[in-house]
């Protein structure tokens, strides 16, 4: 029987209105509990419990569009650099379904992995709408 945790319920929800991109293998949306504004988590739609159950062909893909949102969120917010990060069974993985952090660093920002705070949902939704418009920008560019 197929698991159904949290990412898979957000991976199925069509259209869930927090979704930054999304194509036939993963669904990129605003952390719930972002590290910086701007904080961005890229899952497979299947359900993989980490990375080290990621095949390579998935693996690769969740680094290339990993890579271009995170370009793309240091642009559109205004940060220097980024992160890319799998927590694999470490204390930053409270779901147990593989995902990408995408966050947006700047020099000394001290990032707090183990607690950070629940983010407002007005925030996150504003965050997805401005980098979806950026992201359409860049495609019709
Ligand atoms: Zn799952």
């Amino acid at each position: 029987m197929p698991q159904r945790c949290l990412f898979c319920r957000l991976a199925d929800q069509e259209g869930a209105a927090n979704r930054v991109y999304e194509d036939e293998h993963v669904v990129a949306f605003p952390a719930l509990h972002p590290l910086n504004p701007g904080h961005l988590v890229l899952i497979p739609r299947a359900h993989i419990r980490n990375a080290y159950a990621l095949n390579k062909d998935l693996a690769g893909h969740m680094i290339a569009v990993g890579a271009r949102l995170a370009a793309l969120v240091a642009r559109e917010f205004g940060y220097p650099g980024t992160s890319l990060a799998i927590n694999n069974e470490a204390p930053g993985q409270r779901i147990f379904h593989a995902h990408l952090h995408i966050i947006p660093r700047r020099p000394g920002d001290r990032l707090d992995l183990s607690s950070p705070p629940e983010a407002d949902r007005n925030e996150l939704a504003e965050v997805a709408r401005r980098l979806r418009q950026a992201l359409a920008a860049e495609r019709a560019g």
